[in-house]
């Protein structure tokens, strides 16, 4: 296979961007509708981009989920699936390409990634466990506390920092590790969780350096350690970038490696794979066994997991193709880019570039929205109202009360715009850029937000809020003044 990564095509002229390595054969034809059309589509929805319908989108930025660009060869093997419900070709060859790419045996399939987590809580976490892990993602917390374990987060110092230039920000202080298991005693921490490119503080990776530190102390305890893959391929990217130690390893290799250190491996195919689905992968049989009929329990038979066959074809292809630096250094290249560009016109954002998309500071960008007024969700609404960009919101809205109804503020407020791999091109990355530079400097106009209604349980999907002023109406008429148009 070639593998020339998109950081390794260079311009005569000195030109510093990245070049789309595949090209354009099926397309969908987007809508920019106007700004008042706009407002009224991020009303409708609540002032949430959950809510939004993607007629009202020019660029869907909310998330890597599921929208990853299919490779042909993904497309064309879903013609070859085998229906069965059980027994089925399909399952086999998605097996042998986990064998084959995380180097596990024994595979279950799951319907999407939270269903892995769902499994893997009830098959390990018992009432008061403890489970330690470099960051929580949404729904991994909400799986394990449901089944009475209490999520530790024990990142390194660094972790939160916007500005850094800390190549691993996604690493477990070890330290921490270390206290966390003299405090609650080894049997009430069924597994330390390793997520990949950690998702809610800006897609920073870990080290391979640092995973063995933490296997060290892991097997001096006889814990195991589960490894969130959701976001693998980019983490073994940038390992490979800003690791000495793997400059010349293959992706592959880096792959093996990372996931050798695990006992346990999950991941949503939505991301890894660019497809639908997600599974459990394990070497061991005894693990393997604990969670194998609460997936027929949950999922599906062993053989589907509540997917489709066609999707369990395409997913095979996808991990095959997680291994190509061409496709995986894709995301992270168009990140950098926009991220560097935000950067050198003074926006606050996480640095560095990490994974899945390019994430914006809202405290540090609207300094005047109290955190009680969700900033981070103010500015999502405020970008779509201006662009048509719809982002997600990940801060104090995606976290949830504590027990006495008080909300619980996030310790960052980001505005994440997802690159899903292989969408959106150049020109597209710039109009990105140039709004929200636009914002920036606009940026005194946005107001904050409040609840109207309010789900208990992952309140950010289905929530409902309201701006704290009529600062929309505001937003619109210095847009309209500057733009001289309502596009
Ligand atoms: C998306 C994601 C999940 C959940 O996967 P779904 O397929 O959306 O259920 C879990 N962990 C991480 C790190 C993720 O990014």
């Amino acid at each position: 296979m070639i593998q020339n990564p998109t950081s390794e095509i260079k311009f005569s002229n000195g030109l510093n961007i990245p070049v789309e390595l595949h090209k354009v054969r099926m397309v969908q034809k987007l809508f920019l509708k106007p700004v008042d059309e706009r407002l009224a589509a991020i009303e409708k929805g609540g002032f949430n981009t959950f809510q939004l319908n993607t007629l009202d989108i020019f660029l869907d930025m909310l998330t890597d989920s599921g929208t990853n660009a299919m490779s042909d060869n993904q497309i064309a093997s879903m013609l070859r699936a085998d229906d069965a419900y059980a027994g089925s070709q399909s399952f086999y060859r998605m097996e042998q390409a986990v064998r084959d790419v995380f180097g596990k045996h024994w595979v279950l399939p799951v319907h999407q990634g939270r269903a892995a987590e769902n499994i893997i809580s009830q098959a390990f976490i018992k009432k008061g466990d403890a489970i330690p892990m470099n960051y929580h993602f949404t729904t991994t917390k909400a799986h394990m506390e449901l089944n009475g374990g209490e999520v530790l987060e024990i990142y390194t110092e660094e972790a939160l920092k916007i500005k850094s230039d800390v190549l691993f920000k996604g690493n477990i202080d070890i330290n921490k590790l270390n206290d966390v298991i003299a405090k609650y005693g080894k049997e009430h921490v069924p597994f330390i969780r390793l997520e990949a490119s950690t998702n809610l503080i800006g897609g920073q990776p870990f080290s391979i350096q640092n995973m063995r530190e933490v296997k060290k102390v892991a097997d001096k305890h006889g814990i195991i350690i589960v490894l969130d893959a959701s976001l693998i391929g980019e983490n073994a990217y940038f390992i490979k970038k800003r690791e000495e130690e793997f400059k010349n390893a293959s992706i592959a290799d880096i792959l093996l490696t990372m996931c050798s250190l695990s006992d346990i491996v999950y991941f949503s195919s939505r991301k890894v794979s660019s497809t639908r689905g997600g599974g459990i992968c394990t070497n061991s049989e005894e693990l393997f066994m604990k969670m194998r009929d609460l997936v027929v329990l949950f999922e599906g038979f062993t053989t589907y997991g509540g997917m489709s066959v066609r999707e369990i074809e395409a997913m095979a292809i996808g991990l095959y193709e997680t291994t190509d630096e061409t496709v995986i250094s894709q995301s992270p290249s168009f990140i950098e880019y926009a991220v560097n560009e935000l950067d050198k016109s003074g926006i606050p954002v996480v640095t560095p570039a990490g994974a899945l998309g390019c994430h914006i500071d809202a405290m540090g960008f609207l300094p005047h929205v109290p955190q009680a007024e969700y900033p981070a969700g103010a500015l999502a609404a405020a970008l779509y109202i201006v662009s048509g960009i719809r982002g997600m919101e990940r801060g104090t809205i995606s976290s949830v009360r504590d027990d006495k109804g008080n909300d619980v503020l996030a310790d960052v407020e980001l505005l994440r715009l997802a690159f899903p791999r292989r969408v959106f091109t150049l020109s597209q990355t710039m109009f990105v850029v140039d709004r929200v530079q636009w914002l920036f400097k606009n940026r005194e106009l946005i107001g904050g937000l409040k609840f109207t209604e309010e789900p208990a349980v992952l309140r950010f999907f289905n929530g409902r809020l309201t701006p704290t002023s009529n600062w929309p109406e505001k937003l619109i008429a210095k847009f309209k003044a500057d733009f001289g148009g309502s596009l």
